[in-house]
């Protein structure tokens, strides 16, 4: 189990860990709170419903599609404000 508090009423409430990394309402005030993913679990994976090499092979493109977009980002103009 985690322990949440709500951003939103302060509200103090668990959830189960299979929650982490997703978006649970308040038991309070229904504002959503996003669960803290434990970095240090094998068990919370990007894409759930995929198998090990369907995970693997998703979680690198996404790499790629973040190194693509860091990279697009250093070479874009500064924004003039
Ligand atoms: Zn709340």
């Amino acid at each position: 189990m985690r322990e949440i508090t709500c951003y939103r009423c302060g509200h103090s409430f668990s959830v189960p860990d299979e929650y982490a990394g997703r978006n649970v309402p308040c038991r309070n005030c229904e504002a959503l709170n996003s669960v803290p993913a434990n970095p240090g679990s094998s068990g919370t994976r990007l894409f759930d419903h995929l198998d090990e090499r369907g995970q693997d092979l998703l979680e690198q493109r996404f790499d790629r599609l973040l190194q693509a977009l860091s990279e697009y980002e250093r070479r874009a103009p500064a924004l003039k404000t």
